[in-house]
């Protein structure tokens, strides 16, 4: 069971900014998408997210042909570096939050909700934050709560794009190795857009290299390094050509 896209295109206006992506994520893998800035790599996320539909091309899910689906049916848990919590709300609600909103065929219970949240706290090592509300957490600890709320509701599909990209080198550093944990505890299936190659290196099963909407090349940070398909792809893994 995989994701599957194949020959995606978008545009906006007559700017082609997804020029034919063909993609296929393994169940459980953790995929960076890494490439500098303009090359597509949001928009595609948003497209898996269902914030944005292509112009053309295919997406499955677990066989499931996603395009059909709304954004609310698709289970797609997502981290934007600047996707606020909701500051009304304490770490405790925003992370119930998303389960409030599931589609009533699927919707827990309240004391099932409770139960959840009280796990996700302990799992993810934030059970004292609970009745804080955001404005009284750290920048690590709001993205810490954010990637809660994401889990909250078992994606089939976590997206996280540039989750950890306002914060501090150290606390990044930090996250990282508690996103890699919480990753092989979960085996939630994950992409994640950073333009950090020390972060894809790091976090990532496959790296994705874009380029101006089209992927340059995939593989193991290792063999991009050591065989990049072009030049453009060894600026972005560190080899020199
Ligand atoms: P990346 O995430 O790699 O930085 P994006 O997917 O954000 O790239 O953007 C790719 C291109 O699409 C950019 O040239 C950007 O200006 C353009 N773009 C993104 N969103 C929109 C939009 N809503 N309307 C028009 N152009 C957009």
């Amino acid at each position: 069971m995989s994701i599957s896209v194949r020959q995606m295109v978008k545009r906006f206006g007559r700017t082609e900014v997804l020029r034919g992506i063909d993609l296929t994520v393994e169940k459980g893998e953790l995929v960076a998408l890494l490439g500098p800035s303009g090359s597509g790599k949001t928009t595609l996320l948003k497209i898996l997210a269902g914030l944005e539909w292509p112009d053309s091309g295919a997406l499955e899910v677990e066989g499931q042909d996603w395009l059909k689906l709304e954004a609310q049916q698709r289970r797609t848990g997502f981290v934007f570096q600047h996707y606020a919590l909701f500051p009304h709300m304490t770490v405790r609600d925003n992370l119930a939050f998303g389960l409030t909103v599931r589609p009533k065929a699927e919707r827990p219970s309240k004391a099932q909700i409770a139960d959840k949240v009280a796990e996700l706290l302990e799992f993810l090592q934030i059970t004292p934050l609970a009745d804080r509300f955001p404005a009284a957490l750290s920048g690590g600890q709001r993205q810490r709560v954010a990637l809660g709320r994401a889990l909250a509701i078992e994606p089939k599909l976590l997206l996280l794009d540039e989750p950890f990209g306002a914060l501090d080198a150290s606390i990044r550093r930090d996250l990282r190795r508690w996103l890699r944990q919480v990753h092989e505890a979960t085996g939630s299936t994950t992409i994640l857009v950073t333009h950090d190659q020390e972060e894809a290196a790091e976090l990532a099963d496959r790296v994705v290299v874009m380029g101006e909407g089209r992927i340059e090349q995939i593989g193991s940070v290792d063999h991009l390094h050591d065989y990049p398909a072009n030049p453009f792809v060894a600026r972005f893994t560190g080899a020199t050509v």
